[in-house]
């Protein structure tokens, strides 16, 4: 087995490129970027206006089968694959999401990839990188202080101040801010009322950020953007308060794509982060929307499994920008199977084949709903050092049996080189230009049929059933005329189900949807299945406790 060092060993030793080469790649020059330093740009706002005419390249989704603590490697591949496509002689991008430093300091340690299929500089990437979250929680906080500043100097849209639906947010993971007063402290001090952090990334900017088309669309989407209710109940937006042109203006930076590369010098867009529940989990629709202008093929992610992150990338961001992916990746892992499989998590590496096998049911059903959507194919077999041959070439097997092509990739191991043969698969079924992509619902459904189009169709659940809060929720979302909406749901990513405990390929089960949020600016209605932790903890083991930095700057801890 070859030893992979850790990734930020992997991260120090990459001979980058100063950021204008690898623009040059793209065909762009300084002028095209506004740049952070030698490693890091943004692009410039003209270069729309000059690219805009341009043909499409290819997309390419990269999803992935119900994730399991065991890891699936979503974003690795991604990497990887650009970087495979770039050896074999395509112009590829790759284009993810920002990494929050709630997860990074709390379980995950960091999210820019791993091994030898990085992007880089992942040090900055995963930490504060060009400021972006920053803006966007200043931006939803000025919001936040608006509506208070309002309370406290009259309150002439008569708020009530108990139905406030706009919190606080901070890109932390903090479980002491989810419930707080706020105004304590006399007159002069505010109106004191009940209020609550959520993280950055389920901000509704950050949503609306990652789908608004250009500066005017983000400025029209930001006012819409319901804050709280009046007495009447009747809504009261941003626009009733007349902050979203002091929002879109502490956003002016944020709102353009960040460039970086990968470890293998690949061009990458590493842009936005919305979470991947409450909202669509995909990176920023004008990073993606630039990639497919400056490159023949660009390589993108969802969040989570085919059952949620390509779901609303297909309903929610193509919808929203007219995208037409060509290609989907499925990640799946010998690991993860197993798990579906029945297997728990402390024996995944003893050999398994009955588990294996039973697992397949969970990447079969996510198989068919990307056929569903019209969309050609191929499962990438990320492989695991304690995998076994035998069961490797069982998932191969049971896939050729299916007339599924799969390519093992092994690009955590051996960058590009070890994810050739997926790469191959990607630009074949890209050039037999099979891809028929569609919708599993009309936006002009009403709202329960949308919502039980996705359970049955992408779920496979037998019936939906809604709380008396839900109904009430969807009256109230016809009546303000938000029934035109595309659905977001909200539900665990580790079973196709509502139930995180029934793993594999749960069959003729009842979905519940407890409660509907509309999210007007970004677009989309939120379904909930469960109540959502919008503001995460930390586990009692936080990666921040492993991370350091040395008198000479050097940082550990990162992965
Ligand atoms: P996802 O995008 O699905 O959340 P990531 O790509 O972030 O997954 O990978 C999760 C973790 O697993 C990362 O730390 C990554 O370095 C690691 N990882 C991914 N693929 C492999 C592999 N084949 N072998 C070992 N570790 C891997």
């Amino acid at each position: 087995k070859p030893a992979v060092p850790a990734d930020i060993e992997i991260a120090r030793q990459v001979d980058k490129l100063p950021i204008v080469e690898v623009a040059g790649q793209l065909g762009l020059t300084e002028e095209d970027l506004e740049l952070y330093g030698t490693y890091k740009a943004k692009l410039s706002y003209d270069l729309w206006d000059r690219i805009r005419t341009r043909p499409d390249g290819k997309l390419i989704l990269v999803t992935a089968i119900s994730p399991t603590p065991a890891g699936e490697g979503k974003s690795t591949v991604t990497v990887g694959l650009g970087q495979a496509l770039n050896r074999l002689k395509k112009k590829a991008t790759v284009a993810l999401r920002e990494p929050s430093l709630g997860p990074s300091m709390g379980i995950k340690g960091g999210a820019a990839g791993g091994g030898y299929a990085q992007v880089l500089p992942m040090e900055d990437i995963n930490l504060h990188f060009t400021g972006d979250f920053h803006a966007i929680t200043s931006a939803h906080n000025a919001i936040s202080a608006m509506i208070d500043n309002h309370l406290h100097q009259g309150n002439q849209q008569g708020i009530d101040p108990r139905r406030i639906v706009w919190k606080r947010v901070i890109d932390l993971n903090d479980r002491a801010l989810r419930n707080v007063v706020v105004g304590l402290g006399g007159k002069a001090h505010g109106v004191p009322r009940e209020d609550g952090f959520d993280i950055t990334v389920a901000s509704e900017v950050m949503a609306i950020l990652c789908l608004a088309q250009d500066l005017e669309d983000l400025k029209e989407r930001i006012g819409r953007t319901v804050v709280a209710y009046r007495y009447d109940r009747s809504p009261v937006t941003v626009s009733d308060l007349g902050v979203e042109g002091a929002a879109t203006l502490l956003l002016k930076d944020a709102l353009r794509p960040n460039l970086v590369q990968t470890a293998e010098n690949t061009p990458a867009f590493v842009h936005g982060g919305p979470f991947a529940n409450i909202a669509h989990g995909c990176n920023s629709l004008n990073a993606t929307r630039h990639a497919l202008k400056l490159s023949e093929y660009t390589v993108t992610e969802a969040g989570f499994g085919a059952d949620l992150g390509a779901e609303k990338f297909i309903h929610i961001k193509s919808r929203a920008g007219g995208l037409q992916p060509n290609v989907v990746v499925m990640v799946a892992t010998v690991r993860a199977l197993k798990m579906h499989g029945g297997v728990p998590k402390g024996e995944l590496t003893q050999p398994n084949l009955q588990a294996l096998r039973q697992g397949m049911a969970n990447l079969e059903r996510h198989l068919e709903t990307i056929h569903h959507f019209g969309l050609p194919c191929v499962v990438a077999i990320n492989r695991f050092s304690d995998d076994t041959e035998e069961e490797l070439t069982y998932i191969r097997r049971w896939c050729e049996e299916r007339g599924v092509p799969a390519a093992r990739t092994e690009v955590w191991a051996h960058g590009g080189a070890g994810g050739e043969e997926l790469a191959q698969e990607v630009i074949r079924l890209a050039e037999a230009g099979t891809a028929r992509s569609h919708f599993l619902y009309s936006l002009e459904q009403p709202i329960r049929d949308k919502i039980a189009a996705i359970a049955e169709k992408v779920y496979g659940a037998g019936r939906v059933a809604f709380y008396a809060k839900a109904e009430e929720r969807i009256k109230a979302c016809d009546a303000h005329g938000w029934d035109k909406l595309p659905i977001c749901m909200a539900k665990t990513p580790f079973s196709l189900s509502d139930n995180p405990s029934l793993l594999g390929r749960p069959e003729a089960f009842t979905l519940h949807i407890q409660d509907i949020r509309p999210s007007i600016g970004a677009g989309f209605l939120v379904a909930l299945t469960e109540n959502v932790m919008t503001m995460p903890g930390l586990p009692k083991q936080p990666a921040a406790l492993n991370m350091d930095i040395d008198s000479a700057g050097r940082v550990y801890g990162l992965f």
